[in-house]
């Protein structure tokens, strides 16, 4: 690991002006420690937030409001998730391991790196690790990459569980940064990777994520997160679907969709969404529904069965959230 400095930030502008310093921002520290041991990140600073009063979890009339150093295992146990969002304490405990959930903080947990080996292989040409570079993955070993979103200069999944159930319904986040308060949906959070894959967040230098928002509403109680891996716990997904819905006597009046797993960002559906709008609430529904969702998938030489799994993902979840009492 390569040496740094260490300060533990005892407010939002001390914090802020740590980070457009030259410092990253820490809270649980389970991605970035990681990467810094493997000196795939080597920041000369580190601007510890985990003092700063971000951590209420907090149900009001209209939305659920989440700080951001809140633990992924105290959102997912937290009786007011459960109640209002029971799909966000679902993908919670699908991610990561239960020591992993002590520590990982909300915002952390959308902002984390991307899995690919390649990425963490010093050695290897990654033009998100090192612009230019060129992509290993795209003529190596991709069984685990993206078939959506990708570009020829990166195909990295998404890797967070929470990131496509808050895409699925239509949270935002909240930031604080020198230019002052901003919100936005999260699915605005993440640049696709286009020719500078590098860049992977829409934060501002020096902004700092708050809090998540998610609005209550009546596709809160038919919803559902699957997560389909090559084992039973952590592990990250193959395909995964977060699936809200809105039904009325039998007739889907609302749907909501999100794929993880499968896209460069938290993926959402919204033509397949559309479909669904008036259909009635049955297996042929949800196969056309599924169909249009992979319509233009790129697989690439190693991740073709995504194509067939991420349909068969999403026909499930519709199943169980339509299943739903
Ligand atoms: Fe790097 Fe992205 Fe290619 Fe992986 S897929 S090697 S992260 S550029």
């Amino acid at each position: 690991m390569v040496p740094f400095a260490y300060q533990a930030a005892r407010s939002e502008q001390e914090a802020m002006d740590g980070a457009l310093a030259g410092g990253r921002y820490i809270a649980g520290g389970t991605t970035l420690i990681d990467l810094m041991r493997e000196e795939v990140e080597r920041p000369q600073r580190l601007i510890d937030i985990n003092r700063l009063p971000l951590r209420a979890i907090d149900l009001r009339a209209d939305r659920l409001v989440i700080g951001a150093l809140a633990r992924m295992a105290d959102v997912a146990a937290h009786p007011a998730v459960v109640q209002a969002h029971p799909l966000i304490a679902e993908a919670l405990v699908e991610g990561a391991s239960p020591q992993l959930r002590n520590m990982a903080s909300i915002g952390g947990n959308l902002l984390q790196r991307v899995r690919c080996q390649y990425f963490r292989t010093l050695d290897a040409p990654c033009n998100k690790r090192q612009p230019g570079s060129g992509c290993a993955a795209i003529g190596g070993i991709n069984t685990t990459h993206a078939i959506l979103g990708t570009s020829d200069h990166c195909v990295a999944t998404h890797p967070s569980d929470l990131a496509v159930a808050l895409v699925a319904l239509e949270a935002s986040v909240v930031t604080r940064g020198p230019g002052g308060e901003r919100r936005f949906p999260v699915e605005e959070l993440y640049r696709p990777p286009g020719d500078t894959p590098h860049l992977e967040h829409t934060l501002l230098p020096g902004e700092l994520i708050v809090a998540v928002e998610v609005p209550r509403g009546g596709h809160a109680r038919r919803a559902r997160y699957l997560k389909v891996r090559d084992r039973a716990s952590y592990e990250f997904a193959l395909t995964s679907a977060a699936v809200a819905l809105d039904v009325d006597g039998g007739v889907v009046r609302g749907a909501r969709i999100a794929a993880g797993g499968v896209g460069t960002k938290p993926w959402r559906l919204r033509a397949s969404e559309a479909l669904l709008v008036g259909q009635r609430a049955d297996g042929a529904a949800w196969a056309r529904a599924a169909d249009r969702a992979v319509e233009g998938a790129r697989p690439l030489s190693g991740n073709g069965y995504k194509v067939r799994l991420l349909r068969q993902t999403i026909i499930r979840a519709l199943e169980m959230a339509g299943d739903i009492a």
